[in-house]
């Protein structure tokens, strides 16, 4: 068993009661690590390391505070192999994946707000013959950055970053079903001269761990990426603190095709963003409407294509849909395909737990599945299943699909393919979502505002958006 530990003020150990926890390999099923069952008395260690470093750490100048985030990120593309290796065992996802995307965007996020802290101008405002108004910009304090498992390092490290280029220190809790790349960053963190303290890592539930940070009174701000329910409750937990919070939350996004779209990239794109990391990206489109005229057309191509993603080891690297997180998130997703035929839907493709063989025997494995016949009112069409189960719907005119699409709880992400531009202007203006894609999908600019509307989340990461966030504005006025 690998011993995962704490990284506090700079050094790794385990959770003051010796407790752990163990920590699973979706592929196998099997246990290969365990993790500490943290309580608030290492929540307590880290906010006061975090607190002791904190002076030293705002005063440093931007530029040398970003120079560490660099040479961070340097060590993490340095380690690519190592990390993505880790990140495939803990989460079940394609080794490929891994080291396509989880690994080389947290070596981005630490480059790109490494960068940006040097970029991030004051405001003034004059009043001619009065007064000259500027605004400073004082990082937060302490602040707790929580992430889930489905992007572990990619998610965590998005919100370190910004943290740290702002001048804060920070206490972070990754999800206790995938620590292992988290554990691994304290040691690069020292590697790269982090400060100690700077940087603290608690491993734990979110019930023990997660609830113990958010309740702590130094902490200023919570940056928290998970499900809209424990969001609620984080924000229930921290308003009467006035905290200030940040949270990124569930969707349920739709991929709307109209007749008049590159039939072939869209197609291609749907089937990835419906199933890339097995479904288990925010910001997968499960909900796919397409114009009645190539319903048809779009239905075939999408199923020959679904029909090539290999379910199978993710360290194989044919494989292009791994193991789902956990055995509870795969009973849930079989829960959603039981619910699916009851009610009423038409099975396209999968449906299915897949059983491996050798190594892989006792893995979370499903069938990529394509749903239709199903109406936009559906429970399996209102609620966040996050996993490998899609459906099709024929739609008729574009305020039909508009209608279906913002006619969720959620507001995360939506696709639209059309080559009408006016229309891609107006449906994007109009559509309940943070991101839009007009003909791609998952194309990211790390500058641009990122979260999202009603039950997706409050508030927005993302370039300047991050640094204002983890910063606390100060107006000076002085009399002319
Ligand atoms: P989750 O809400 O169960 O857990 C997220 C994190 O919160 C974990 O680290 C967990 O330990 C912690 N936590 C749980 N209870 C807590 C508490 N009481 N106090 C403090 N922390 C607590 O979510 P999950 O199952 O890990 O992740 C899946 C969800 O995340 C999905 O809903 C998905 O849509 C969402 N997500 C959203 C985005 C986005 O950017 N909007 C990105 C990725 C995932």
């Amino acid at each position: 068993m690998l011993p995962l530990l704490n990284y506090l003020n700079g050094h790794y150990q385990p959770a003051h009661n010796g407790r752990t926890l163990p920590v699973t390999e979706p592929a196998t099923g099997q246990p290969y690590a365990t993790l500490p069952d943290s309580a608030a008395p290492d929540v307590d260690q880290a906010v006061r390391a975090a607190e002791a470093a904190l002076p030293a750490w705002r005063r440093r100048p931007a530029e040398e505070r970003g120079r560490l985030l660099l040479r961070l990120s340097e060590l993490i593309t340095g380690h690519l192999d190592r990390l993505a290796q880790a990140e495939s065992q803990d989460t079940g996802k394609p080794l490929s994946l891994a080291r396509t995307l989880d690994i080389p965007r947290a070596a981005s996020n630490f480059a790109f707000f490494g960068t940006l802290a040097q970029h991030f101008a004051t405001e003034t405002h004059l009043q001619e013959g009065l007064a000259l108004n500027y605004t400073v910009r004082h990082p937060l304090g302490v602040v707790a950055c929580i992430s889930p498992w489905n992007l572990p390092l990619y998610l965590l490290t998005w919100k370190i970053a910004p943290a740290l280029a702002a001048g804060c220190c920070v206490v972070a809790k990754p999800s206790e079903l995938t620590p292992y790349t988290a554990h691994l960053l304290g040691e690069l963190a020292t590697a790269a001269g982090l400060p100690p303290g700077v940087l603290n890592v608690v491993h734990g539930t979110g019930a023990r761990a997660g609830q113990a940070l958010v309740e702590h009174p130094s902490i200023r701000g919570i940056s928290f990426t998970g499900g809209t329910v424990t969001g609620r409750h984080i924000a229930a937990v921290a308003a009467p603190q006035l905290k200030k919070l940040s949270l990124e939350l569930g969707g349920k996004n739709p991929t709307l095709v109209f007749a008049d779209c590159d039939l072939a990239e869209a197609v291609q794109t749907s089937v990835r963003s419906a199933f890339a990391n097995q479904g288990q990206i925010c910001l997968c489109g499960s909900r796919i409407l397409v114009e009645r005229p190539i319903y048809e057309q779009f239905k075939t191509e999408f199923l020959a294509q679904v029909q090539e993603l290999t379910v199978g080891d993710p360290l194989a690297e044919a494989t292009r849909q791994g193991a789902l997180v956990s055995e509870a998130h795969l009973h849930k997703v079989l829960s959603y395909i039981e619910l699916a035929y009851r009610e009423g839907g038409h099975l396209l493709a999968g449906g299915q737990r897949v059983q491996l063989p050798g190594r892989c025997a006792g893995g979370y494995f499903v069938q990529p599945t394509v749903f239709e016949g199903l109406g936009p009112e559906c429970r399996v069409n209102q609620e966040e299943i996050f996993g490998p189960v899609v459906t099709l719907t024929p739609f008729d005119t574009e305020q039909q699909a508009l209608a279906w699409a913002n006619g969720t709880e959620y507001g995360l992400s939506a696709a639209v393919w059309t080559r009408d531009l006016a229309r891609a202007h107006r449906l994007s203006h109009q559509l309940h979502a943070g991101v839009v894609w007009v003909n791609t999908w998952l194309h990211r600019d790390l500058r641009t505002p990122f979260g999202g509307m009603k039950s997706s989340g409050v508030g927005r990461e993302g370039g300047l958006e991050a640094l204002r966030f983890f910063t606390e504005a100060q107006n000076v006025c002085i009399k002319l």
